[in-house]
């Protein structure tokens, strides 16, 4: 079976203070043993996350550069992630692709540095609102995944995050329907064009305005293996999220 796996996504927000106060909360929070959580740290805080979370959660950045080191101003290495105690890095996010216009190809060559490197990476694909009314969701995720799989030797260490942008922070979640065709269609694209057993093992998680009050359902589908939660992943409801799945 596919571990379940739910990771915090914590974006650009909060601060030592309330960072503090939200790890305290986790750290008492029951979890499920059968479930594995990494919460994504602003890079700033990782190495704070990481003193102050208790070790049953895992850290991980929220992006990284494609190189070890050198001139790149204001970018942070896998090295350096590692060096701060942190094992996973979100690549990928929506957010990176559309407001920092991060391209297929260096999400690429970003998910192979990472991988080299020893970090986990936790790849997000997903359509926009005009691409699933034009009916063409399937193509463009498939496209975006494509770009990820040409890059991983070891897919034990990576899990896929179908996050539709319609549904990043708007309250507008894909249903379980919606995101389980999704994930299983990825499934099928992962069986042809890696292998059976890659379709087979890799995580599948869905994000998108995932809360406590929709995540039991979202995670009895057979093909949702997880969250990519943002807002609630910074409310007490996280623990719920946490521990969704029956
Ligand atoms: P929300 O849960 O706030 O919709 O954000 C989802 C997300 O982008 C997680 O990476």
């Amino acid at each position: 079976g596919r571990k379940f796996f739910v990771g915090g996504n914590w974006k650009m927000n909060g601060d030592k203070k309330s960072l503090g106060e939200l790890i305290n909360t986790m750290n008492a929070g029951k979890v499920n043993a059968d479930t594995e959580v990494v919460c994504g740290a602003p890079s700033i805080y990782i190495d704070f996350a990481r003193q102050k979370l208790d070790s049953k959660f895992a850290v991980a950045a929220q992006n990284c550069y494609k190189v070890p080191s050198g001139a790149f101003t204001g970018e942070i290495s896998p090295a350096m992630i590692k060096d701060c105690g942190a094992t996973w890095v979100i690549l990928g996010h929506s957010e990176r692709r559309h407001i920092f216009g991060e391209s297929d190809e260096l999400i690429g060559q970003k998910v192979a540095h990472a991988l080299s490197e020893g970090i986990g990476v936790i790849g997000c694909i997903g359509e926009k609102l005009d691409h699933r009314e034009a009916g063409i969701t399937e193509k463009v995720v498939n496209e975006q995944t494509k770009a990820i799989a040409d890059n991983v030797k070891d897919w034990s260490k990576v899990v896929l995050a179908y996050e539709p942008v319609w549904a990043i922070g708007t309250g507008k979640s894909a249903t379980p329907q919606q995101a389980q065709e999704v994930h299983i269609k990825l499934r099928d694209w992962l069986k042809t064009h890696v292998s059976e057993e890659v379709a087979k093992s890799v995580r599948i998680i869905y994000g998108g305005s995932v809360t406590g009050a929709t995540c039991k359902e979202l995670a009895s589908q057979p093909d949702i293996d997880g969250f990519l939660v943002g807002g609630a992943s910074m409310k007490k409801e996280f623990i719920d999220i946490i521990n969704a799945k029956q």
